[in-house]
């Protein structure tokens, strides 16, 4: 395929505008996948993608399209030019915005999908300059004209007010009935420029993704930049220098459809015996062995902004839980693992992912697809504490914080995001107080047509971590959006937040929190735990503690059992035996501290801030 007959393309939207909706009827309008058979979502293939509605990782489907070039003289030759498009799909939660520009980087265009009734949203926004920055041509799609609520008038207003696009020809469609989808390709051919690559030079390819596939090993997905690659060639990593033979070459058409060879501008997928994704570093520039190139400026790494302690759920199943996190991190290199143990919980992993969603799917697929048990602990960010002797250290377990008399704490540094926030304007004030609360600052509002408000605040990632989404949805009755990309680190007063049972700390229940609110999430843990935990045959007391401060504080009254009622008054040395027996085992338990704590303690905790 000669490269000027390629397009490489992404659909851009926020949740539930229609983005995958409107990729399943562009593959069956070119015939790539079957009218009506199948599920919908063809291209979310992950069983969560499909409960939850979203698109976890980004996929990729190859179609063929002829195109007539209105105008163009085909000189008499009635074969129209047969064009080959790559549709790349992406995921539309924030959680995700490494996915997408990561799949943005192989493109030269995108579908800007907005819902026609409800207008540009904060993904609408972020996504929009994801593909802004990365020079793609952008095509306006103004989707669910159907709706009797839709005004497309007033979105091409916001695009060009908030964008200064010009909506004059943007498309309007309704992927439910199939209007207006023919002028969708057509616009995608015309209006979006092939691939720049080189087909004369040596070959570089752009490392896309990476997934394991139990009978091929890993798969690679990869754009062709310049060159072309064949089955059989030997190919080099440029990040590592380790070569490799590919074994088989082709396009997701959507099935891996081997090919032998890719061209110049094409996007496919290269089997080349690597043992682990680990070795498919996203971003790597691969090329042929013999050839010396370049490297292609890669994408931005993951960042881990979320880290939680993962245990089994009933202490002894360690190796099935550690297998269950290998098996699924083979298909999701974007989470990191290491191994931890704690006193309270014992051998475990701390795992760091890109967000909350993200945390949440990963649990979930542990569950469904793996069948393990986990009992995870409060999500924390990465906070980075400086000491007396001046050693800076990343901390991602709020328990390995700690501070002496030796190595004093001297200051605390907290990861913080950009956050976009668009809502109808009677929400206004409640949004402000919400974001203060969450110790936010503002930096910019204003008005995007007469009924919405636009909001950009800096918050602490921590603060919007746990719950903040839900919390905004609920004061402005589900009409928030809300996205955030990652920004800098800023000093603050971070002091980590023990509880104590009986005197002896819960490693997995220590949190890092900020000064002037320590009080308060001290007091409701304490509480949360009280409700918990049951009374057992000795009194319990439950403290949280900054350093040697106790903040609050509840006990739960010793179960009160009659050892003594059976022993019908008799026998004296019998009586004293069985009193001393309770104590013993009272002392004990005490002791090692071994107060049974329900797993529901721990995911309850995981609830509050
Ligand atoms: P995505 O989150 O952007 O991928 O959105 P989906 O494609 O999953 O669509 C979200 C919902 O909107 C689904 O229930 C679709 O059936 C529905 N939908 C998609 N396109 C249209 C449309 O043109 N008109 C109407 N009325 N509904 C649509
Ligand atoms: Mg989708």
């Amino acid at each position: 395929f000669p490269t000027e007959r390629i397009r490489n393309f992404s659909i851009i939207a926020h949740v539930d505008h229609g983005k995958s909706t409107l990729a399943d009827r562009l593959l069956e309008l070119t015939g790539t996948i079957k009218r009506g058979h199948g599920q919908p979502q063809y291209l979310d293939k992950l069983q969560v993608e499909r409960e939850r509605g979203i698109t976890v990782k980004a996929q990729t489907a190859t179609m063929f399209h002829k195109h007539h070039f209105h105008g163009a003289d085909n000189n008499g030759a009635n074969e129209e030019p047969s064009f080959l498009l790559n549709l790349i799909d992406t995921p539309g939660h924030v959680d995700f915005s490494y996915e997408v520009s990561r799949s943005l980087a192989a493109c030269q265009g995108a579908l800007l999908v907005v819902d026609a009734a409800q207008g540009v949203q904060a993904q609408t926004v972020a996504n929009f300059y994801l593909a802004f920055e990365s020079n793609l041509a952008i095509i306006p799609v103004i989707n669910k004209i159907d709706q009797p609520t839709a005004d497309p008038d007033r979105v091409k207003a916001q695009l060009k007010s908030m964008f200064d696009l010009d909506a004059s020809d943007a498309l309007l469609t309704s992927a439910k009935t199939g209007q207006g989808l023919e002028h969708v390709l057509p616009a995608v051919i015309e209006r979006i420029p092939p691939p720049p690559g080189n087909s004369d030079s040596p070959l570089r390819m752009l490392l896309l993704d990476s997934y394991y596939d139990e009978y091929k090993g890993v798969i690679c997905h990869v754009a062709v930049v310049d060159g072309k690659l064949r089955k059989g060639d030997k190919i080099s990593s440029a990040a590592t220098g380790q070569a490799y033979d590919i074994l088989d070459v082709g396009i997701m058409h959507p099935e891996l459809t081997s090919t032998g060879v890719l061209h110049t501008g094409q996007v496919g997928y290269v089997v080349s015996g690597m043992r682990s994704t680990k070795e498919a570093r996203i971003g790597d520039t691969l090329h042929h062995s013999k050839s010396i190139v370049l490297p292609l400026s890669g994408f931005k790494p993951a960042k881990h902004m979320v880290f939680s302690g993962l245990y089994p759920a009933d202490g002894s199943d360690f190796e099935a839980l550690n297998h269950a996190i290998e098996r699924l991190t083979c298909n999701d290199a974007s989470v990191s693992v290491a191994r931890e143990s704690s006193t309270a919980l014992g051998l475990g992993f701390r795992c760091g992912f890109l967000g909350l969603l993200h945390m949440d799917v990963f649990h979930q697929r542990l569950e469904q697809e793996h069948g393990a048990h986990v009992i995870s602990t409060i999500p924390t960010v990465p906070y980075i504490y400086e000491y007396s002797d001046g050693s800076k250290v990343e901390v991602q377990n709020p328990a390995t914080l700690v501070s002496n008399s030796k190595k004093q704490v001297t200051a605390c540094w907290e990861p913080t995001v950009l956050a976009t926030i668009i809502i109808p304007s009677e929400y206004v004030g409640a949004v402000i107080t919400l974001c203060s609360e969450r110790r936010g600052q503002q930096l910019e509002y204003s008005f995007m047509d007469s009924q919405r408000a636009f909001m950009k605040y800096r918050l602490p990632l921590r603060e919007i971590v746990v719950d903040f989404y839900n919390e905004l949805k609920s004061i402005t009755s589900g009409y928030a959006t809300f996205d955030y990309e990652d920004s800098e680190y800023q000093q603050s007063d971070m002091v980590k937040l023990d509880i104590l049972l009986n005197g002896q700390p819960v490693d997995a229940m220590a949190t890092i929190v900020h000064n002037l609110k320590a009080q308060r999430i001290g007091r409701e843990l304490v509480e949360k735990l009280k409700k918990y935990i049951d009374r057992q045959m000795f009194e319990i007391t439950i403290q949280a503690v900054i350093g040697t401060k106790v903040v609050a504080r509840e006990t739960i009254s010793a179960m009160r059992k009659n050892v003594l009622a059976k022993c019908y008054g008799g026998d004296v040395s019998r009586k004293k035996k069985l009193l001393e027996k309770q104590k013993e085992g009272k002392k004990r338990m005490k002791r090692v501290g071994s107060i049974d704590i329900p797993q529901e303690a721990f995911h309850e905790l995981l609830k509050s801030s």
